[in-house]
């Protein structure tokens, strides 16, 4: 293919995502440390060493690419505003300054009648900013930090009155929050969404299960979920992400409360964790998805349909710096299991260092294969 597109950041997402550009022969440039993740299983002259927060380093992947996106969403809009002028940034500088805040993620899709939690900001990081807020959403709250978030490093809930001061302490008194209304939710539902340049596409709805505020497992589809839930739930993220502008595909994160009112908790406007299911269980995965979406090139939404029930299950890092080594050797034992590692090195407790994926005719096979690998990893907790 003629088009070579740019990405901000290297690391598993973009591995995958170059893994699905190898078969088309796309030319994948990544802006990221010399042996990251990414450039490992991709080697040509279009990568750019250094930082994706680095502003020359920035220019030097563009000036080698015809479409530049992101692996992450912590990066400078700014930057991106201002190389938009010269190479097609998707999504859209726009989309990515909006996402990243996540309060103001929230206003703008209620201004657009998409039901999020009720969320307040905070003026300042203060007692009496939050005392406010809480009576604003009640108690308990999620308090949150309104940028730089992942895997629930940025949340803290706060309980009672007694949690104000150590919830202020552990998320810092120069990061902007907002307080979120707990949301007493029945299950957590996942959608990835593909914005093309005329449609907007759905892959099925998925449970995510989080263990300490990281996504630890995904039922694709959601297990106990009816029909028209499951509909519902792949309409309000398509009418989320409808909301904003540019193509590619967008993680959208929802709760499902126990009167079966659907909330979206945030959206990633890039692959997701809830999606990595799609490479083995969908026709077209959410990494081709997304090439297909930014290089105008044709997809279909049958192509995003389920084949089979599948389950992910992360692998984390755990005591030991070999610990997902260990895990793969033990998974690789089991029928239907389909491994993949990042290449991160050694392993740091919790950090993502690859993922299972077992699919099989029917869910409760799929969840009997890969019971056994769920306790090796619980073993091992970070
Ligand atoms: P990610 O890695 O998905 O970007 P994040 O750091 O942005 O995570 P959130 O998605 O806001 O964090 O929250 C992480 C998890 O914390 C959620 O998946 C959910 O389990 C829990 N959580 C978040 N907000 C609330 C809420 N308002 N009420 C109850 N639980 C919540
Ligand atoms: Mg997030
Ligand atoms: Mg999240």
């Amino acid at each position: 293919m003629e088009k070579r597109v740019g990405v901000l950041g290297g690391g598993q997402l973009g591995r995958m995502l170059v893994e699905a550009a190898n078969l088309l022969e796309i030319q994948v440039n990544f802006l990221d440390a010399p042996k990251s993740s990414a450039k490992q299983v991709s080697n040509h002259d279009g990568h750019v060493d250094g930082s994706f927060k680095d502003a020359e380093a920035i220019k030097n992947l563009t000036a080698k690419s015809d479409v530049v996106t992101v692996e992450i969403e912590h990066v400078d809009t700014y930057m991106l505003e201002e190389i938009s002028k010269i190479v097609d940034v998707q999504p859209s500088w726009q989309t990515i300054r909006m996402i990243q805040d996540k309060f103001a993620q929230k206003e703008h899709l209620q201004k657009y009648g998409v039901a999020v939690a009720q969320s307040v900001a905070l003026k300042e990081a203060s007692i009496e900013e939050l005392e406010s807020a809480g009576k604003t959403v009640g108690l308990p709250l999620m308090l949150k930090s309104r940028k730089e978030a992942y895997d629930g490093r940025g949340n803290f809930p706060v309980k009672t009155k007694d949690d104000f001061k150590s919830a202020l302490e552990a998320l810092g008194s120069n990061r902007d929050l907002y307080a979120e209304k707990w949301a007493n939710f029945s299950l957590e539902l996942a959608v990835m969404v593909v914005k093309t340049k005329d449609d907007v596409f759905s892959f099925p709805t998925v449970e995510t299960i989080h263990e300490n505020s990281i996504c630890k497992l995904v039922y694709a589809p959601a297990r106990g979920v009816s029909d028209s839930i499951n509909k519902q739930a792949q309409e309000l993220a398509r009418k989320a992400v409808s909301c904003f502008q540019g193509k590619g595909v967008f993680g959208v994160e929802m709760f499902l409360l126990p009167d079966d009112t659907l909330l979206i908790n945030e959206i990633a406007p890039r692959p997701h964790n809830s999606g990595h299911y799609t490479i083995e269980a969908c026709p077209v995965s959410q990494y081709e998805a997304h090439l297909r979406a930014i290089l105008d090139l044709p997809l279909h939404q049958e192509d995003l349909e389920l084949r089979e029930p599948a389950i992910m299950l992360n692998i984390l890092g755990g005591d030991s710096p070999n610990s997902h080594h260990a895990f793969a050797r033990e998974a690789l034992k089991h029928r239907r299991t389909k491994i993949h590692l990042y290449g991160k090195g050694q392993a740091k407790k919790g950090r993502k260092m690859g993922h299972i994926t077992v699919c099989a005719p029917t869910m409760p096979e799929a969840e009997q294969l890969i019971q056994p690998m769920i306790e090796f990893a619980d073993k091992d907790k970070p």
